[in-house]
Formats: structure tokens, sequence, C-alpha cells
């Protein structure tokens, strides 16, 4: 049974050296009792206390990480559990469910391993690829040319465990994830995870049969297990993927692991892809590459996976659009990155040369921010002194949005030498305002 903060608390040190990046061992405590630290992170826990304190530090969700040939880092390696929510609101989700592609040609690897979108900012791409073969021989040639194009971690599928080694014989260093395990098999299977130390699926269509081959393949020894739940059909992997989260968070350890998704034997695999992403998946893997299907699974995911409480953010400062002049115009806007791409890709995409003056507001939307104090008069006029806007225009004119049209009057006296204009509403209405008002 988990402990409470008070009682781990009880359980520590309680030196307060700060050592574990909290001031206090009860700050400590707390987010233990989260799920939110790792118990390692003080190095002052007796033995014994450790015991103690196993259960309730570890996370209900076992953390399965997959590496590949770059070792760890971006692109290297791809994270699945560790999560401590039903529902993101809560909390947040920690780890994004890993997007696998299966190999069907060496050039559909080329081309997914070099596919990659920008999103507010950030290169979305995919996370690796799943490797199937029906003999030791042909598991081995596939990840040998597979491996000539990508250095991405590997998921092998075989339900024979020699095919199953001829591939990980291929990846000294690596940690693929082996799929997978069944009550056929589980023996032979756990053995061969035990010695190479990969982490091994375990195949069952209930979750009785689930937690009874967890438990099995653990008394053999392995602990890196990730859970297949076989079940393609929408509405019954939406029941079974939540019946095992909750089970999970409720600190039943059988099935405490990541799910494998295979979205790819859905009959509508952009639906059942999403829902994975949705709820609850730690690596789906998708029939093949389609750069329409991925790009709104990496954008969906991206969302889903944004911790709700930290906005993603653009660096506040003067952003120069299509190499503006003096005389070009000067607009504002807050720093939160949708908001910013929203602005900056009307203006770029229509051509014209303009300023953009992107101030601190917290990482939120104009609206927010206004209705939040965090995107108000004092701060824009602050924002166009600290940058030092007026050393690079000819023409002291700046353009509020129109949401914050009310601010007009408190920025005229913040800035008197400076003209105010109220652009409009919504970034996409920019351009034929720019072309129309400011000239
Ligand atoms: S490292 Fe351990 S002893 Fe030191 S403050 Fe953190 S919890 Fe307390």
């Amino acid at each position: 049974m988990a402990l409470s903060g008070i009682q781990i608390y009880k359980l520590l040190p309680q030196t307060n050296c700060k050592e574990c990046g909290f001031p206090t061992c009860l700050a400590f405590a707390m987010k233990l009792a989260a799920k939110q630290v790792e118990l390692s992170a003080c190095p002052y826990v007796t033995e014994e206390n450790k015991a103690q304190l196993a259960e309730s530090s570890a996370p209900p969700i076992r953390l399965i990480t997959l590496t590949g040939g770059a070792g760890k880092g971006a692109g290297g390696e791809v994270k699945a559990g560790n999560e401590v929510v039903m529902y993101r609101h809560e909390k947040t989700f920690y780890n994004k469910p890993g997007l696998f592609i299966r190999v069907q040609s060496a050039e559909s690897v080329a081309a997914a391993e070099a596919y990659k979108v920008n999103y507010v900012g950030m290169d979305l791409t995919i996370d690796g690829f799943a490797l199937e073969a029906d003999s030791p021989t042909a598991m081995a040639e596939t990840v040998q040319a597979v491996r000539a194009v990508t250095k991405r971690p590997l998921i092998l599928i075989s339900q024979n465990p020699e095919v199953l080694q001829a591939g990980v014989s291929q990846l000294p260093g690596e940690k693929p994830l082996l799929c997978g395990a069944d009550a056929s098999n589980w023996e032979n299977m756990a053995a061969l995870a035990k010695t190479c130390g990969c982490p091994l699926t375990v195949r069952a269509e209930s979750i009785d049969g689930l937690a009874d081959l967890t438990e099995k393949i653990k008394a053999k020894g392995v602990e890196d297990l990730v859970l297949d739940p076989m079940t393609a059909h929408l509405g019954k992997s939406l029941a079974l993927y939540t019946q095992l989260r909750r089970l999970a968070l409720k600190n039943t350890r059988s099935v405490g692991y990541p799910i494998l998704s295979f979205a790819c034997n859905a009959t509508d695999e952009l639906a059942a892809a999403s829902q994975a992403i949705a709820k609850y998946a730690g690596f789906i893997v998708l029939s093949e590459f389609r750069p329409e299907l991925l790009y709104a699974l990496l954008v969906l995911r991206e969302n889903i996976y944004t911790d709700p409480q930290k906005p993603i953010q653009v660096q506040p400062g003067i952003y120069e659009i299509n190499a503006p002049k003096p005389e070009s115009p000067v607009l504002v806007t807050t720093n939160f990155s949708i908001t910013y791409f929203a602005v900056a890709n009307e203006v770029e995409g229509a051509g014209l040369p303009a300023w953009l003056v992107v101030c601190d507001a917290e990482g939120m939307s104009v609206l927010t921010a206004w209705a939040a104090g965090k995107f108000d008069a004092e701060r824009i006029a602050k924002a166009i002194r600290g940058f030092d806007v007026a050393s690079k225009v000819s023409k002291k004119r700046v353009v509020l949005p129109g949401h914050v049209a009310v601010l007009s009057g408190e920025l005229e006296a913040e800035l008197p030498d400076w003209e105010i204009r109220v652009g409009p509403r919504e970034a996409v209405d920019l351009p034929a305002f720019m072309k129309q008002a400011l000239n």
C-alpha cells in the first residue's frame, strides 16, 4: 500500500541537506508520495528504510526505455511508463507514446527516417521501426538493412525466441523491445530477455491472462515488461487500456507496465492510433510510412503530452519577419508558442516585412494573458523600450492585437511618442489589415 508523504518523511534521514534538489526532507517526501521523484535522488536512506520505501516510491507504471544505435539522447531512446494520473488535467502525462513504423521496404525506412515536421517551433519525427521476420537469418538480414539507414530504437517481432535472438545479436549495446511472450513461449522468451537485458512484451487477450504471464515472467527475473492486449477493436481496446491504466494506478503491480498498441491491425488505423495516444498506449506500431497520417498523430501527441501547467513558449524579444526595413510596421503579441507562430506564419506567408515584438506573458495567449494581468500596457511598453524597438524603426507605430483594443489608451499614455493602432482579432486577418490600414 502506498505511503503518505508524512509516513515517507519518517523514513528519510531528516537532515535537510538539500542534495536531492529539494530544500527539506519533507518537500522531497511529498514529491516521492506524488511519484514525481525517484528515491535514488536521496543518497542517505538506510538499506532497511529503502526496502520499506521501495514499494511506495516505485512508479505505478514501470518506466521502460528502448535504446537504439545512437545511445541515449535525442532520437536515440524512447521511454514509456511513469504515468501517475488517469486524466491529463489532473496533473500531466509524462512520456509520449513512441510511434513505430512497421518495416515494409528499405525505401520506406529511408523516407520515414528523413521525415520531419516543424510544429510551433519543434521538430517532430517518428521514434523507431518495428521489424518482423520468420527465420533467424531473415531477422538478422532485416536488422542489418534497417541499421544501414537508421539508428532509431527497434521493436523486433516474432513468436520464436531464436528469431529474436538473431535480431538482438545484431544490435550490441542496444535495447530493442522483444515482441514477444505469450502463454506458449513465455519461458524461452523470459530466458532470452534476461540474457540480453531487453524489455519483453507479454501477450494475452484478457487482463487476467496478462497479469498471470507478467507474474510468471517476473519470477524468472525479468522486470522490464510491456503489455500487449492483442485487441485491434476500437471499443474493446478503449475499455481494456482504460481498465489497465486504472488498475495500475491502484498499484496492481502485475499490470503496472506500459501498453503496446498494434494500431496497424485496426480497420481504421488513424482512429486506433489516435485513441491509443489519448488512452493509454506507451508504444504504437503503424503499418507503414504515411506522412498525412503521421502528421496528424504527431501533432495530436504533442497536444496531449504538453504539460497544461507549462505552456510551450518562445523567447520574448523582437523577431524580424521577411527582412523588415525601418519603415516596416511593429506588431505585438505574447510568447505563447501557438500565438507567436500563428502571427509569424500569417505575416511571413503573405510576404510582408514586419517587426514582431514578443512580450513575456508567461506563455499565455493574448486574451488569457490579458485576463490574468500578464499582458497589459505597462508590460508592452516595457518590452518595446527593453528591446530598443525605437532604434530599428523610422516610424514609431505599434499594432496591438484586436482582442486587447481596450489597452490602446493606456499604451498611448505609456508610449506618448508612439502611434498606437488596433489590429484584427485573428492572425489570419493580419495580412489584409497590414496592406490596407498601414500604408
Ligand atoms: S537528500 Fe535526503 S537527507 Fe538530504 S534533504 Fe534530500 S531527502 Fe533529506
